[in-house]
């Protein structure tokens, strides 16, 4: 992979305000990771391709990520950044909605990244849990928003996804197949093991 390339992605995406994934939560991810062989990951939230472009440097040699995103702009950018850098065998996007995409996909995932609206992580998660392999991983990033989910905010435009992100993590809390962890690292990362 073109290192020097992806850098490059890196700095325009961070000059353009796009929110990619920090690097203190690349590198906890990266923790869980390395110790796991991994073939698939699922991503939801593209934006243009820069988590999953790290990703694959996580990957076995065939193993292979898809990763899905709604903003056909975003699409175009991800799939010429993705070539530049050289991973487009490794990479497939998915033009269109997570809502109405993930229903239609049927692999098997060893690690789910969750990255996209935050008030539809309840519904990426039943969707997450219903291709995650045993021993797999979800992991959700910006669960704590800001610090606003443990906060007692509840005003404001942003209530909805607070309080979907609140039920995020009831959800994986309550549910007796995950061990779950909540991070405080970046904007917050709920990391979920399948028992
Ligand atoms: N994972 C990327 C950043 C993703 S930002 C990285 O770290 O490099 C979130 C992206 O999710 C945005 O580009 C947004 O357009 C997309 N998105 C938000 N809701 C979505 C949905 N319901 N379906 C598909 N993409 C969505
Ligand atoms: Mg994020």
């Amino acid at each position: 992979m073109n290192q020097q390339e992806l850098e490059k992605i890196k700095k325009k995406a961070l000059e353009e305000h796009i929110p990619i994934i920090m690097d203190d939560t690349l590198a906890v991810m990266e923790k869980y990771l390395k110790k796991m062989k991994l073939e698939r990951i699922l991503e939801i939230g593209t934006a243009v391709g820069y988590s999953a472009m790290c990703f694959t440097n996580f990957l076995s040699p065939n193993g292979k990520i898809d990763t899905i995103e709604r903003e056909e702009e975003r699409v175009k950018e991800a799939r010429e950044n993705i070539r530049k850098v050289g991973v487009e065998d490794k990479i497939n996007i998915y033009e269109g909605d997570a809502v109405e995409i993930l229903p239609t996909l049927n692999e098997k995932y060893d690690a789910v990244f969750i990255d996209a609206a935050k008030g539809k992580y309840p519904l990426f998660l039943q969707e997450s849990l219903r291709m995650i392999k045993p021993q797999g991983i979800i992991f959700a990033d910006n669960i704590l928003y800001k610090g606003y989910v443990l906060s007692d905010y509840n005003k404001h435009k942003q209530r909805t996804a607070v309080r979907n992100l609140r039920e995020y993590i009831k959800e994986v809390s309550e549910n007796p197949n995950l061990e779950t962890e909540i991070l405080e690292v970046g904007d917050g990362l709920a990391v979920s093991r399948i028992r």
